[in-house]
């Protein structure tokens, strides 16, 4: 027997979304809860992968499968394909298994022809809505089958309301809507060389075709490289009979959310259009008014929408975006899925949800996706700034931006490339901006309400938009942006607030982020459950203040280096990297002393009572040292002047950086290489930690700080490094005539030293691995130089899974880990062990090293919310392992 490619809708259920795509299995669900749904049937994602298989055929036997459902359809609705009297129309929709929203194609009013259009103006007794339908098909097919440009179609529709002066489409007469149909045929003949093909079932099979190939189209392939979907899952057709919102006031179509997609609000809430189809609200081409109206014009439909959504939501346990249409008071469901929702809402709506005994708090854990939460991180706009508020409209996103403005998203792509910020305008955008909105840090729509393309997918990016905000007029030919009083070129400043729909002309000043109570709940939530202890990386005492905010136990890395970058001590570093003996070391060394011990004191006082890790100083020298071309130039420049002793001053300062120069700088003097060289470095710091501990243990404060040896190769690098520091608390504890435990452990960063662990925790107390360097050694990729070069390239080809700079690799630095720990443990059985580096918040990477048996994990303060969210994750996985 031939395998079933087809499927009815009362065949499937929810869990079939594999098979019949995510639209297909929801919709079959709701079959069998007996909620209104059209009847129809879904080709499944088989099909769409033999399609593929078949060189972009569909083979006869699903043809003949695809038939047979018709004529069950035909049966079941009285109605048939192209009949002259009782004609069925259909619509033909795409749904993969994983929601890719506006991503690929759909097809509505299939069946429309020269005679069905007559019957269905003579059964309804409404011709406006039936060449309104049969002009909607010819565009909607012709672009999506033919190929036929469809800008060409809405300069004839705009033509024709400005001939009849009217505004909305809907007000267009049966006589103009007719004569638009014969200008739309012309258009196709012209553009295609062939008559508009009027046989429906020609239709159906060319429409099925097509949106299987939709499946191949950029937007979608974008969309799936950045969601990590993969490309072998195909997309499902779902056949439905049409149901219609523009058949008068008496219908209409919307979008329902159970609760709010934005703040998570427990109450129904959406966008409705009367007189008009689903279209028009999901591609923004016309600003809806809110469910209010269902209510007002269309009760009962309203009432019943909400007992709907309550059921869906309820049997689905999530949040439920729901596409609905009313024709002619009657309510009909056309898909339902899980509603994209901002990171916000997402809180709220697991918090709310445990609260209401609907889920689980453990369940309300797992849910949130932890890389999703990043833009709760966001600053958003100073409440207490003076703010030149140029326009508004609705919020769509939330989060805030400043960026350059710019209109297309080729533009919005370059810009970002060269590290600016920009802020994408479009009057609406289309699925074809996708890779315009990844690289922007913000969308402003003139047009479209907060369920139209750009609203779903900014949410989905987790990047601040606006939508609908009639206040400008975008002229794409001129690239700007004006109101009666103001205009915006490309290239100006403004800054877009996505939770208040403000737009504020340059830039304005931003403040970090606070907690709602939800958000601070499941996090008290996570801590409850999470084995790991999240440490802040942080270099300051401000960092450690926020680090501590956001329930960082203790600090897992201060690096040193670090409290140099700032332009007032730099210059102070940088002489001491260029010093060039001991002596002149010493003097200089002596000045940092106490900004150093300053900066102890303060990250102490912030993390009283927990433990403060301290890596002694690693950078390669070049970060310190003044450039050599612009120094070439100040030395040009000089003896133009016939400035002589700057001209030598200049030269001298030359001459040193040549000669500190290196050739690979990440493997350079750095790290304990230089402490190892220049002991003196390390003894001032280590001078500098244990005076600031001990001056605080005087107040009674209690202090647990601990040194760490960074970029170690070799057990015996450790030892000499062990002994300097060791001599040099002495000295200070000899002069306090007082002692503190300060633990010295070993930063594991390097192959080499990974392997070697059992002989390097002879001589450390403590281990922390480095997997950002660790990473670097073991790829043997330079960072900066692979994300800017090729890692974007491996990506998209697939050679690599994912960036192993923030997806840590299990396979290679996982078992460089997994060797240390048990080498590590094998000398000392106590050894705590804690990973410090860019992966600590990531959800897969933090369930790696707790099952590796780390002891802790340290992130930068931002992260710390989000690795406390994975942290809870890895631990709810493995007690459910058991
Ligand atoms: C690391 O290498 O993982 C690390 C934390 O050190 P840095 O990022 O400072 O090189
Ligand atoms: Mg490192």
């Amino acid at each position: 027997m031939d395998q079933k490619y087809v499927y009815f809708f009362n065949e499937g259920n929810a869990t079939m979304s594999e098979l019949l795509g995510r639209k297909g299995a929801n919709l079959a669900e709701m079959v069998n809860l007996n909620l209104p749904v059209p009847a129809g049937f879904t080709i499944t994602t088989e099909a769409c992968r033999r399609f593929y298989e078949e060189g972009k055929q569909i083979h006869p036997v699903i043809s003949s499968q695809i038939e047979d459902a018709l004529a069950t359809l035909e049966q079941i609705t009285g109605k048939a394909i192209g009949h002259p009297t009782r004609p069925l129309l259909v619509s033909v929709r795409s749904g993969s298994s994983i929601s890719m929203p506006g991503m690929m194609d759909t097809i509505l009013n299939l069946g429309m022809n020269d005679k069905t259009a007559v019957s269905l103006a003579d059964n309804t007794g409404n011709p406006s809505f039936a060449y309104d339908s049969y002009r909607r098909f010819i565009q909607m097919f012709s672009d999506i089958v033919l190929n036929v440009d469809g800008s060409l179609f809405e300069a004839e529709l705009t033509k024709m309301k400005e001939r009849a002066g009217v505004v909305r489409d809907s007000d267009l007469s049966a006589d103009q809507l007719f004569e638009l149909v014969h200008i739309y045929k012309m258009i196709v003949a012209e553009e295609t060389e062939e008559p508009f093909p009027e046989d429906p079932i020609e239709q159906l099979m060319l429409a099925i075709g097509a949106v299987f190939d939709s499946w191949y189209n950029q937007r979608a392939m974008i969309y799936r490289r950045i969601h990590k979907i993969p490309d072998h899952l195909g997309t499902a057709v779902t056949i439905q009979e049409m149901v219609f919102g523009n058949c008068g006031d008496t219908s209409g179509t919307g979008i329902a959310f159970s609760r709010h997609p934005s703040t998570g609000s427990p109450h129904l809430f959406g966008e409705f259009l009367l007189n008009a189809q689903g279209e028009d609200i999901v591609a923004g081409i016309r600003t809806p008014e809110t469910l209010d109206l269902l209510k007002e014009t269309i009760p009962r439909a309203y009432q019943k929408l909400t007992a709907v959504a309550q059921c869906l939501e309820k049997h689905y346990r999530d949040i439920q975006d729901i596409e609905f249409t009313v024709e002619n008071n009657r309510l009909f469901l056309l898909q339902t899925r899980s509603a994209k929702r901002t990171a916000e809402a997402a809180i709220k709506v697991v918090v709310d949800m445990a609260n209401e005994n609907l889920i689980s708090r453990e369940e309300a854990l797992m849910r949130v996706d932890p890389a999703f939460l990043c833009p709760l991180m966001q600053y958003t706009i100073d409440p207490q700034a003076e703010l030149e508020v140029i326009g508004s409209g609705m919020g769509a996103s939330s989060g805030a931006a400043t960026g350059i403005i710019t209109f297309d998203a080729e533009e919005a792509e370059r810009l970002h490339r060269t590290g600016l910020s920009v802020i994408l305008v479009r009057p609406e955008t289309t699925p074809e901006d996708i890779h315009g909105m990844v690289a922007s840090d913000g969308i402003l729509t003139v047009r479209g309400g907060v369920t139209s393309h750009a609203a779903v997918v900014a949410r989905d990016l987790g990047k601040p938009a606006i939508v609908g905000c009639g206040t400008f007029i975008v002229d794409l030919e001129e690239r700007r942006l004006y109101t009666d009083t103001l205009t915006l070129n490309e290239g100006d400043v403004i800054t877009i607030c996505g939770s208040t729909g403000r737009v504020i002309n340059g830039e304005a000043p931003l403040v970090p982020p606070t907690f709602s109570e939800e958000f601070r709940t499941l996090l008290m939530w996570a801590n409850e459950v999470k084995i790991l202890p999240v440490l802040g990386s942080v270099n300051t005492p401000k960092e450690a203040r926020l680090a501590r905010k956001l329930g960082a136990e203790g600090v897992g890395l201060c690096r040193t280096e670090q409290m140099f970058k700032d332009p007032h001590r730099r210059p102070v570093m940088t002489k001491m990297m260029l010093s060039r003996n001991q002596i002149e070391r010493r003097k200089i060394l002596n000045k940092l002393i106490p900004m150093q011990r300053k900066a102890f004191l303060g990250i102490f006082r912030e993390m009283e009572g927990r433990p403060v890790t301290i890596r002694l100083i690693d950078p390669p020298l070049h970060e310190f040292l003044p450039n050599a071309e612009t120094l070439t130039l100040e030395i040009e420049r000089a003896s133009v002047a016939g400035n002589t002793t700057e001209m030598e001053e200049k030269q001298a300062l030359l001459e040193r950086v040549k000669i500190l120069h290196e050739s690979n700088p990440a493997f350079g003097h750095r790290g304990c290489r230089l402490g190892i060289t220049y002991p003196e470095i390390y003894e001032c710091q280590t001078q500098a930690i244990a005076e600031a501990a001990l001056e605080l243990k005087k107040e009674g404060i209690f202090v647990y700080p601990r040194i760490i040896v960074p970029l170690l190769s070799d057990s015996h690098e450790m030892q000499a490094v062990r002994e300097n520091v060791q001599n040099s608390l002495e000295q200070v504890f000899t002069l306090y005539e007082d002692r503190i435990d300060i633990p010295i452990g070993a930063f594991l960063e390097l192959p080499r030293a990974c392997l070697t662990a059992d002989k390097m925790a002879a001589h450390a107390d403590f281990f922390v691995f480095g997997t950002n360097d660790l990473t670097q050694s073991t790829y043997g990729f330079s960072r900066d130089d692979a994300e800017g070069k090729y890692l974007a390239y491996y990506l998209d080809h697939k050679i690599l899974a994912d960036n192993p700079f923030v997806v840590l690799d299990q396979e290679g630095v996982g078992e460089l880990i997994k060797v240390g720990v048990t080498k590590g443990r094998l000398k000392n059985p106590d050894l705590k062990i804690g990973v410090c580096g860019d992966h600590t918040s990531e959800k897969h990477s933090v369930e790696f090293l707790q099952n590796a048996g780390l002891d802790f994990i340290s992130c930068l303060p931002h992260k710390i919310p989000i690795a406390r969210i994975s942290a809870a994750q890895a631990a709810i996985k493995s007690l459910k392992r058991g």
